[in-house]
């Protein structure tokens, strides 16, 4: 495939955008490429600079559940662009999408918008903070919140050892105010909630990690934690920023059956556009500015663009069958690839769940991040390029998930499946 136009622009790009990318996964240094510039994208399909066509199953990192767009969305984004991009003051669709977003996630009587995941986790932590009168975050290895200061933590050696930063400029003052456990392991959550010398506020989790890879949790772990933190008086947050009107109309917390105290949304409800969004018991969110002390604020949050964006998106979300049929073909598109996997030589495990999937090249199941950094990143880079030379366009790391839309055609994942069988076949030569 041809991508002169692509390299161009990424050598331009680099003299004034740091690594030529405003995020830096899209640079595609783990898989040894350079980006595509896209040109534009329709349903399933995305156009490069150069002209190429490709099958997206990165989907914007998972926004884009109806496709690409979509006819409702752009249209109900044109509707509001040209009533105006913004106020600075409440519009009467703020309440529609706020309303939307109480009725359909269990635990939400009250959502606060805002502008990213990263400003839902971070909102949703300090009003956890602020609520309980304590300082600890507790999160699990492998777990992705966003940027915030305070969750680019490392995991510490020890149980009780206190979090080390996860990039420069992060202070360890900061850090040591979060721990970070294995996912999926009741006997360290146990000790960690248990132990009095821990001033814990919040628990955060991603109730489907997709951060990792896709990594299933073990029900019992959901289950242990929502106990654990109803006993201690510690807040439990789920990051639904993935899973969020993904998993289900109500996100992962209705498929689980298990209901936080608060809920960090993003990516789904912007329909594209940026958005975040943190909500809770009416009792904790009530504890926010101007009702109660803890501040957040922002200048385009609520946004009416964005909101027009989610309110369309959610809409065409609540049409019968729309999350069987989506998941039914993402789960034959899964099994199809486990039995050509199964029929190669190549050993991978498929973890999926819902429209979510992550083909992980190792021997052994995928259950935590330790498990996850066992995966072959060098045969994901190999498989990653065979695809893209045929017009699949992967994530570009091993530990990411592919995203499945309503906008895939079973032609699409056929051709995913073929694809995946010849690159195997190529990769075994
Ligand atoms: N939480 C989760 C689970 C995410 O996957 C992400 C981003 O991918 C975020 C938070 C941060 O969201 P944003 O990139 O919109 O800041």
């Amino acid at each position: 495939m041809e991508t002169r136009q692509s390299k161009a622009m990424f050598a331009e790009a680099e003299k004034v955008i740091p690594g030529g990318v405003n995020s830096p996964v899209r640079a595609c240094r783990s898989v040894g490429c350079t980006p595509l510039f896209i040109e534009r994208a329709d349903g399933a399909s995305l156009y490069d600079v150069d002209g190429n066509r490709y099958l997206d199953f990165v989907c914007s990192w998972g926004p884009m559940i109806l496709g690409h767009a979509h006819p409702e969305v752009v249209a109900a984004i044109g509707a509001a662009a040209a009533a105006g991009t913004s106020f600075g003051a409440p519009t009467p669709a703020e309440i529609t999408l706020a309303e939307m977003v109480v009725e359909a996630v269990p635990s939400v009587e009250k959502v606060r918008f805002v502008n990213s995941g990263t400003e839902a986790t971070m909102s949703a932590a300090r009003l956890a903070r602020g609520y309980t009168g304590r300082s600890m975050v507790v999160k699990f290895d492998g777990c992705y919140h966003g940027h915030a200061d305070s969750f680019l933590v490392k995991a510490g050696s020890g149980l009780l050892t206190l979090g080390i930063p996860g990039s420069p400029g992060v202070p360890e003052d900061i850090v040591k105010n979060t721990l970070s456990i294995p996912y999926n392991d009741i006997d360290s959550l146990e000790k960690t909630l248990t132990d009095e010398r821990l001033d814990i506020a919040c628990v955060i989790v991603e109730p489907v990690a997709g951060n990792m890879g896709c990594v299933l949790p073990d029900p019992a772990f959901l289950q242990r934690l929502r106990t654990l933190s109803t006993e201690r008086g510690i807040v439990l947050i789920f990051d639904e920023v993935i899973t969020g009107f993904r998993l289900a109309y109500g996100g992962a917390q209705h498929h689980f059956g298990i209901t936080p105290d608060l809920t960090c949304l993003g990516k789904i409800i912007g329909g594209g556009l940026p958005v975040g969004a943190y909500g809770g018991r009416a009792e904790i969110m009530d504890q926010i500015a101007p009702d109660g002390p803890v501040y957040q604020a922002g200048t385009l949050s609520g946004n009416p663009l964005a909101m027009a964006a989610g309110i369309a998106t959610l809409k065409q979300l609540q049409r019968p069958g729309f999350y069987e049929e989506l998941n039914d073909k993402a789960a034959t598109c899964a099994q199809r690839l486990r039995e050509i996997a199964a029929a190669g030589d190549i050993p991978v495990q498929i973890n999926s769940i819902g429209s979510l999937m992550t083909m992980f090249f190792s021997t052994d199941p995928v259950t935590d991040f330790a498990s996850a950094m066992k995966a072959d990143t060098t045969r994901y880079a190999e498989h990653y390029c065979n695809m893209l030379g045929q017009g699949i366009y992967l994530a570009p790391s091993q530990f990411e998930v592919a995203f499945i839309s309503a906008a895939h055609s079973a032609n699409d994942l056929e051709k995913l499946q073929k694809m995946t069988e010849w690159s195997f076949k190529k990769m075994a030569d």
